[in-house]
């Protein structure tokens, strides 16, 4: 079994004017698809990883081979993070229900609006390229380069912010707080309190 790129639940142009149609085509078909690639053709030689799932890769990486366990976390990373990060967008955005999800960001952050902003402080402040992740946890981290809370213990992403400049350059040039303000817009809420829900029901 190969990886594939997951075919997103909207088109290319839908999220516009958060996110132009021209970053959505090159993010998925070109950034996205070529982390795809590198991961399979790494692990071609190593028929008997061929049934872990990508969260089983991510989370034992220091189990592969030696020669390919910085492509599987760069090129591996790089896939799981962005099948998450289109799931957690869509037209629009979505609202934030009352709901245990709603309940426990209440809990730890006194408000949605203040979750939001400590969310937005670690984006714009994060150095160079990496991820700002909620966590099932409800913890706010962030990773460089693909990294993701899999790989660093055992936390699982609910929803992921790309803020590397090739996700926002195009549209927002050096405005990364712009591009991070308009993000907010296209959340779709109901697919990450989904999978807060799964999280939680499987402990
Ligand atoms: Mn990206």
């Amino acid at each position: 079994m190969s990886f594939v790129l997951p075919v997103l639940k909207y088109s290319y142009e839908d999220l516009q004017p958060a996110i132009s149609r021209e970053i959505m085509e090159l993010h998925h078909l070109k950034h996205h698809k070529a982390y795809v690639d590198k991961l399979n053709r790494a692990l071609e030689k190593y028929p008997e990883y061929s049934d872990w799932t990508i969260v089983e890769l991510l989370s034992r990486l220091d189990q592969l081979p030696q020669d390919v366990q910085q492509t599987v976390r760069d090129q591996g990373g790089g896939h799981y993070n962005h099948s998450l990060f289109w799931q957690c967008m869509t037209p629009g955005g979505t609202i934030l229900d009352s709901s245990e999800f709603y309940n426990a960001i209440v809990r730890k952050f006194g408000s949605v609006e203040r979750f939001v902003e400590d969310f937005t402080t670690q984006a714009r402040s994060l150095f160079g390229s990496g991820w700002v992740w909620l966590t099932n946890d409800v913890d706010i981290v962030t990773s460089a380069n693909q990294d993701n809370p899999i790989m660093s213990g055992d936390q699982e992403p609910l929803m992921g912010l790309d803020v590397w400049e090739h996700a926002y350059y195009l549209d927002y040039q050096n405005k990364r707080d712009d591009y991070i303000q308009a993000w907010w817009g296209v959340v779709d809420w109901e697919f990450v309190t989904k999978r807060y829900d799964t999280s939680h029901s499987n402990r």
